[in-house]
């Protein structure tokens, strides 16, 4: 697929379409879309915007690459002026304070926000059916689930809906859902882009990741959002992707994990595309090592030790008073109590009661602590992984999504379906979904601040596969 932010660009610079009658028909679109992708729509802001782009075109001034260009917002993203509900009952109502930096970094370009977008609440899940909007419809078949959490953001991309969107990726949250709706998203390295106003939910594995159709126009997003940001301390300063350096690849080894494929738990239909993937790959010269990894069983009890230890302790802020839904009873301990249960999800809960136990006196050393000492073992483990591979690929996820309904079922094979994916946010790497190699696509992993690398191999698998 092309870009289509330059395709939109030139359109309208040749004003063949208005930015105005643009962004109405992607408002229109999303109101009438029955996969439930949204939570609210932002027609005032983004119909405003869109003229004043008119009126720059018409007046002939220039306009930037983004000027103009619609895009959606999971909805954890603090967007000053819309609400902020996370998909939950307890900030339903919640309005934005202020705007997130990545969002932020965007409007300065001159792209049109849209839409909050549905997804897993608070990012919990991997399916986007834990949210009081309705479960979110699988863009290729509405039977299954759209994947999580930000599902509503990919179902978007995927349905042309949005240009782009934003989602947030703790533990595979843009990765997993763009596989299932067969679209691109990225995980770029941690502390790439500022996570000041999104909503922690990992925060040690938190990140910001753009969703497209085109490896183009994740370069173009990302770029923007990226930067050192003194409201978040673990922002590193890096440097603008040009387009013509992701052209041409140099690449000559890439790595994959044999437990990966040779685990039980991995459809055989996607084990046999990826290991074709695999030769085809070695055809074009370049050399394949088998790399030994962590059992996925283990990279998903510590990623889950951790996110539900972190998540703990994020949320207990939201306890009524300063923030979201509040429920009175007779004093203020009833009051924190009947707030919190009645205004999380199940799953959010069986989180918070899972973190607050690893994080207890007596359980936090053999728990907890283990979870961090397992976290550097995978952290070195790349290290070495990276010493002898310049990428690593793997599938995105071992089974195709799931039909709506069972995930809520079956917590633990959700946990599961996070497999692939968890080990590269534990890692902090960055990590890009390509719609291609296996029914979910494929994830191209290089080392750390390396995102460059990933967007290039990606180029060349366009051409490869
Ligand atoms: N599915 C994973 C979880 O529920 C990842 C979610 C995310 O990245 N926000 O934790």
């Amino acid at each position: 697929m092309e870009s289509q932010i330059h395709k939109i660009h030139q359109q309208l610079v040749n004003k063949e379409i208005s930015c105005t009658q643009l962004v109405q028909e992607k408002l229109e679109a999303l109101k009438a879309n029955t996969n439930n992708t949204v939570n609210s729509t932002l027609d005032d802001t983004a119909i405003n915007l869109a003229k004043k782009i008119d009126h720059k075109i018409a007046n002939g001034e220039a306009i930037g690459l983004l000027e103009g260009i619609p895009f959606g917002i999971k909805d954890v993203f603090m967007l000053q002026g819309t609400t902020t509900t996370a998909s939950s009952e307890l900030l339903k109502n919640y309005k934005s304070a202020y705007t997130a930096t990545a969002i932020q970094k965007l409007l300065d370009a001159g792209a049109i926000p849209i839409v909050k977008e549905n997804c897993d609440s608070f990012g919990h899940g991997s399916s986007s059916e834990n949210t009081i909007f309705g479960a979110v419809k699988n863009a290729i078949n509405p039977d299954l689930v759209g994947g999580g959490s930000s599902g509503g953001s990919a179902v978007n991309v995927a349905k042309d809906y949005t240009v782009f969107s934003i989602g947030g990726d703790t533990g595979g949250s843009v990765r997993q859902p763009a596989g299932y709706n067969h679209v691109y998203g990225l995980k770029p390295t941690y502390g790439r882009i500022s996570r000041y106003g999104l909503m922690a939910y990992a925060s040690s594995t938190d990140c910001v990741g753009p969703i497209a159709k085109s490896v183009e126009d994740i370069r173009i997003v990302l770029n923007v959002m990226s930067g050192k940001d003194i409201k978040d301390q673990t922002t590193y300063v890096s440097e603008s992707i040009p387009k013509e350096s992701i052209l041409h690849s140099d690449i000559k080894t890439v790595g994959y994990f044999k437990n990966f494929v040779e685990s039980e738990a991995i459809d055989p239909k996607i084990k046999e595309d990826f290991l074709a993937t695999i030769e085809k790959i070695k055809a074009k010269g370049i050399e394949v090592k088998e790399l030994d990894f962590f059992k996925s069983d283990i990279l998903v009890s510590t990623y889950y030790t951790l996110a539900m230890a972190e998540t703990a302790s994020n949320l207990s802020r939201l306890d009524g008073s300063n923030y979201g839904n509040r429920i009175d009873d007779k004093n203020l301990k009833e009051s924190y109590a009947i707030t919190r249960s009645e205004n999380f999800s199940e799953e959010t809960k069986r989180r918070i009661v899972g973190g607050n136990q690893v994080l207890s006196q007596g359980f936090s050393d053999e728990i907890y602590l283990k979870g961090l000492a397992l976290r550097d073992a995978i952290a070195e483990n790349f290290e070495k992984d990276f010493e002898e591979v310049d990428i690593i690929i793997s599938p995105v996820t071992p089974n195709t999504p799931p039909k709506i309904g069972n995930s809520l079922k079956d917590p633990l094979a959700m946990y599961l379906s996070d497999a692939y994916t968890v080990g590269f946010s534990l890692g902090q790497l960055p990590t890009l979904t390509v719609p291609k190699g296996t029914e979910t696509g494929l994830q191209i992993t290089a080392a750390k601040t390396n995102d460059e690398l990933v967007l290039k191999f990606a180029n060349f698998l366009k051409d490869t596969l």
